[in-house]
């Protein structure tokens, strides 16, 4: 059966297995040895797929550049799903990533319908002051896609390149979708590649850290970059079964074709449409080359975006979280008392009597307590076991661990909004 994926529909997916199978995306664990410092939620399998996130592993390996970019719908408030992408943000940018964070006002606005006024209060006083109190440094970049020329300019020639059937196959658009909610798909789409222009260091692996239900725009800006670019490289067999390079002309100039030829070191053959590469050693530098010359002759040479999956929180009371139930979502910048309420409240595994606690142990893979403690609440990896086990073999009982998650909720809430009363200061350094 197929499964589409709707970025605009908070889908909780469970069977993530169906993910690498249907749609191509490959296990993160894979590239954990890679990772000097893996985050808490590489290495506890919140984060756990990837589509060529191996180019990033290879940029932080290797003191190459690369980006991470992601952005925010200004539609409501900053909960705890969204600090997770926040913090995968800071951590890429503390890798040695250009950063890049975008509040996606133009989405909200033709989507859900928010004045653009509301969008710019919610973008800077719930998304962008607790991005900064997270721990974003001012040498990234923060921007509203209302505001953003490169942004604006790329989404339209892209918009060249995407036509009605592929955004409806992919989002399941209709003949009722308006204009400019396809237009925001590809302002998306020029987000995410818009870290590749020439303003911001030309093209470059740059990762885009979502939730599953966000692989169709991944997919899609992977397409549109494909097409953008003049040349495509293809790996070929001749009768004599001997491999070679063909790198084809999608719309580049004959000139730069004559340029690929000339520059190209080795054996090479020019036809009309396409240059022909034998024996090659090194194809990192023969992509260097096709980009080179790309950028030369006034094209974009993208690199394929790269992304990271991560899992969803469940809300508080089981099931999905969601904005009109209070009660299934902790707010970054709600009464940290409150919160602590909430999660005292909230569905654990456990059992019905204490009696089966001890004897059965609890079922932490569906407490959202332990979620909690899991995703945001406990850093160090055996007090985590520690607990887990604990439960498993009937020593803990959910008050206790309820106790703890709410007194660290409540902690780390007030924190935070200390941090933010800070952060207001000093917007003018983020140049907003
Ligand atoms: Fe969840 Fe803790 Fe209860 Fe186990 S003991 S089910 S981890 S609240």
């Amino acid at each position: 059966m197929n499964m589409k994926i709707d970025p605009w529909s908070a889908l909780n997916i469970y069977d993530y297995s169906k993910l690498f199978t249907e749609f191509g995306i490959l296990p993160f664990g894979q590239l954990l040895p890679e990772i000097a410092d893996p985050h808490r939620y590489m290495r506890r399998k919140i984060i756990f797929g990837h589509r060529g996130y191996d180019l990033i592993t290879d940029a932080m390996n290797n003191g190459k550049p690369f980006s991470v970019m992601s952005g925010f719908m200004p539609s409501g408030r900053i909960h705890l799903g969204h600090k997770m992408v926040m913090e995968e943000i800071i951590w890429h940018q503390q890798q040695g990533a250009d950063a890049f964070v975008g509040i996606a006002d133009r989405e909200a606005h033709s989507v859900r319908g928010i004045s653009w006024e509301n969008c710019r209060d919610i973008g800077v006083n719930e998304y962008i002051i607790s991005l900064i109190a997270l721990g974003f440094e001012p040498h990234g970049h923060i921007y509203f896609q209302s505001d953003s020329e490169q942004v604006k300019d790329l989404a339209f020639e892209l918009g060249s390149k995407a036509n009605f059937s592929e955004l409806s196959a992919i989002y399941g658009f209709t003949g009722e979708t308006s204009i400019s909610h396809m237009l925001s798909a590809v302002t998306q789409s020029a987000d995410i590649l818009h870290p590749q222009l020439e303003d911001f260091g030309g093209p470059k692996p740059t990762v885009i850290p979502v939730g599953a239900d966000q692989d169709p725009h991944i997919r899609l800006t992977r397409g549109l970059g494909h097409k953008m670019n003049m040349f495509k490289i293809e790996g070929r067999e001749d009768k004599g079964s001997r491999r070679y390079f063909s790198i084809r002309s999608k719309a580049a100039p004959e000139d730069a074709l004559k340029e690929l030829d000339d520059r190209i070191p080795g054996r090479t053959k020019l036809f009309e449409g396409h240059v022909d590469v034998y024996d090659l050693d090194d194809f990192g530098e023969l992509l260097r080359i096709v980009r080179e010359v790309e950028l030369e002759f006034g094209g974009y040479a993208f690199v394929p975006p790269s992304s990271t999956y991560h899992r969803f929180m469940s809300g508080l009371q089981g099931g999905k979280m969601s904005s009109s139930i209070p009660d299934s979502y902790i707010s970054l910048t709600e009464d940290p008392k409150e919160a602590a309420r909430k999660v005292r409240r909230a569905k654990t595994g456990g059992r019905v009597t204490l009696e089966e606690q001890k004897k059965l142990g609890g079922e932490p893979d569906r407490c959202s307590v332990y979620e909690l403690l899991l995703f945001n609440l406990i850093e160090d990896d055996q007090e985590l076991a520690r607990i887990y086990n604990e439960c498993v073999s009937g020593q803990k009982v959910c008050g206790d661990c309820k106790a703890l998650a709410a007194e660290r909720m409540e902690k780390f809430l007030k924190e935070h909004q200390e941090l933010r009363e800070l952060a207001k200061d000093r917007l003018d350094e983020y140049g907003l």
